[in-house]
């Protein structure tokens, strides 16, 4: 990992709900570090803004841009009565989740408002006109394996040459967690596009060739 910086954040990161340990948001700091001076980044599920906080607080160093998509509707698991449901972001009148207003609060307290541009939208509408060259693409939104595959589909061909592709929870054996994270880390792997860098945690790492 490039050791570049020493980690500083804006806010107690442990206050901010998500899902990402801190050794995953270290080596998302880094790398976004490096990786916005090549060109801005760009993540796929921000839910309450965690990973957010880490990317975008690289890339206001840089004075970079982090678009952070996420319809904010939730994947399947926090959908009501599943597992990682969370009644403070669910809107009873609309019977539907909505993380934005705590998203947008975390940003503003992490003062990432001229870095963070959010993209309330699914990762394929906010892909289809998509045209800028990215530094670096994190992915972390839907685990159904159509999801996944159409994260990785409509944007790794936007990294950048020397660029950095991250994805989130992987698992290499089915008895820990969902494949289909898993699935498009191998995708990457066998695509001969990237140097393969070393896991952290779950979270496995790609430099564009
Ligand atoms: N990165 C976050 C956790 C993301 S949880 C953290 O650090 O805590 C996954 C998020 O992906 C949810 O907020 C969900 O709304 C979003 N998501 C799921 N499927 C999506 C899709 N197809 N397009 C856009 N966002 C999606
Ligand atoms: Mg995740």
């Amino acid at each position: 990992m490039p050791l570049t910086l020493p980690l500083t954040l804006p806010l107690d990161i442990d206050a901010v709900k998500g899902f990402l340990a801190h050794d995953e948001g270290e080596a998302l700091y880094q790398y976004a570090f490096d990786a916005s001076r090549l060109g801005p980044c760009l993540e796929i599920g921000s839910y309450c803004g965690k990973s957010t906080v880490y990317l975008g607080s690289a890339c206001q160093k840089n004075n970079s841009v982090l678009y952070a998509v996420d319809h904010h509707r939730g994947s399947e698991e926090h959908q009501f009565g599943e597992e990682y449901h969370d009644n403070d972001l669910y809107d009873q009148q609309l019977k539907l989740m909505d993380s934005f207003k705590v998203f947008r609060s975390t940003m503003r307290e992490a003062r990432l408002d001229d870095t963070v541009v959010p993209i309330v939208s699914s990762s394929a509408v906010a892909s289809r006109h998509w045209a800028t060259p990215l530094g670096m693409v994190f992915i972390d939104g839907g685990h159904s394996e159509e999801a996944a595959q159409i994260d990785y589909r409509s944007w790794v061909a936007h990294i950048k040459p020397g660029g950095i592709l991250a994805i989130h929870d992987i698992f290499p054996n089915p008895e820990e967690g969902g494949q289909a994270p898993y699935n498009i880390w191998k995708l990457a792997k066998a695509s001969g596009l990237f140097e393969e860098l070393p896991m952290v945690n779950t979270l496995g790492l790609f430099r564009r060739l």
